[in-house]
């Protein structure tokens, strides 16, 4: 981040003397040639002529986004000044994550925050109140689409965590369950406790996306009036490619409609009920917490009886989880991918740590099709 805002501003300033001393050049040329130019008339045509140059570079923007999706909704929005950060890592999971202080220090230096503003991303919401910067919350734009958690038969019941003094009143069993992953719990709680019971995967909803493709595009209107038009013919560009993206996979996952699978943790139902898919079920629905012994049982009872086609993985969580589940039957294993990881490779190819959304749907619809189209060995 530094490193590519000090060779900024070395671009900024190289390019600033060269013009000045081009413009110095110019001057003296001229003032030779009228011989009676003053050096104060020479001052305001200075001004005059860096004048363009400088309001350019005041319109660079810094945005900071906190889970690489939503980098992938709006970049195609940006120009090549402004930089676009995203605080989750490539291959981490947004759930539990805690802000570090550089993602602090990132957070002071935007221009705008772009979040989810649900329990995915909560981790953000003291320092974006606090920081008072223009934002915008996902969650709070005018006619997103939301869902309530599900929960009942394999959808696990979703359950709270309370305070430590609380928490000595679980039961011992409850207390097994969760032992591998209570240190992680403790950060976990807070953003879970002041969570209503909304489904905070908002950014799976392609209808969710394209709000949101609009609401930052309006926000970057008026941080670059001067780039109005430009960032209204990019939206608009945007949003007919997500649209034609949209109506592909529409087409493809219609043969996979009626093949029922579980999932690693819900983080699919937005993206499920526009395309019609079936899944059955999660292994886990806190993702901070170990399916229980008797809940693997359950599972793999169902699968034993034909009930499910596939099993997805996640690779931000261990893979254990779901040979727990698997191990010794026979059913297809897929993999499913919320955040859109992108290899070093790719890293290195595009400039940017993230996919872009249409890529990261594309993605997700083959991953859906492969493991729900092969049969079952
Ligand atoms: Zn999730």
């Amino acid at each position: 981040m530094l490193n590519i805002l000090s060779s900024l501003i070395y671009k900024v300033r190289k390019e600033f003397t060269e013009m000045i001393l081009d413009v110095f050049t110019g001057l003296k040329k001229l003032s030779q040639a009228m011989k009676k130019q003053t050096a104060k008339q020479a001052a305001s045509l200075l001004l005059l002529l860096t004048l363009p140059f400088v309001s350019v570079s005041v319109y660079a923007i810094n945005i900071t986004v906190s889970i690489p999706p939503l980098a992938g909704i709006i970049a195609p929005l940006l120009d090549e000044n402004d930089h676009l950060s995203v605080i989750l890592k490539p291959g981490a999971s947004p759930h539990g994550y805690q802000l570090k202080p550089s993602d602090l220090r990132r957070l002071q230096t935007s221009d705008l925050i772009v979040w989810v503003g649900s329990p995915v991303d909560s981790w953000m919401q003291k320092t974006v109140t606090n920081l008072e910067k223009t934002n915008v919350d996902l969650a709070k734009i005018a006619g997103i689409e939301t869902y309530p958690v599900r929960s009942g038969g394999l959808w696990e019941v979703h359950h709270h965590h309370h305070e430590a003094s609380e928490e000595a009143e679980h039961d011992q069993h409850e207390h097994e369950e969760h032992e591998q992953e209570h240190a992680q719990q403790h950060n976990h709680h807070a953003i879970e406790e002041n969570a209503t019971s909304m489904d905070g995967h908002l950014w799976m909803s392609y209808k969710n996306s394209l709000l949101l493709v609009k609401a930052v595009s309006q926000q970057l209107q008026q941080l670059k009036p001067n780039q109005t038009e430009q960032i209204k013919h990019a939206s608009q560009a945007w949003l007919n490619k997500l649209q034609q993206t949209h109506n592909t996979i529409k087409q493809q996952l219609k043969l996979v409609k009626n093949e029922p699978y579980l999932v690693l943790h819900d983080a699919y139902q937005y993206f499920e009920k526009e395309y019609g898919l079936k899944g059955v079920g999660s292994i886990q629905l806190n993702p901070s917490i170990f399916p229980s012994l008797k809940r693997v049982a359950d599972i793999r009872a169902r699968i034993k009886k034909g009930a499910v086609k596939c099993v997805f993985k996640e690779p931000q969580f261990p893979e254990k989880r779901v040979l727990a589940v698997t191990r010794g039957l026979t059913i297809n294993v897929g993999s499913l991918d919320p955040m859109g990881i992108v290899s070093t490779e790719f890293q290195q190819k595009n400039h940017q740590n993230f996919m872009n959304y249409d890529q990261f749907m594309i993605q997700l619809s083959r991953e859906f099709s492969d493991c729900l189209t092969q049969n079952n060995e």
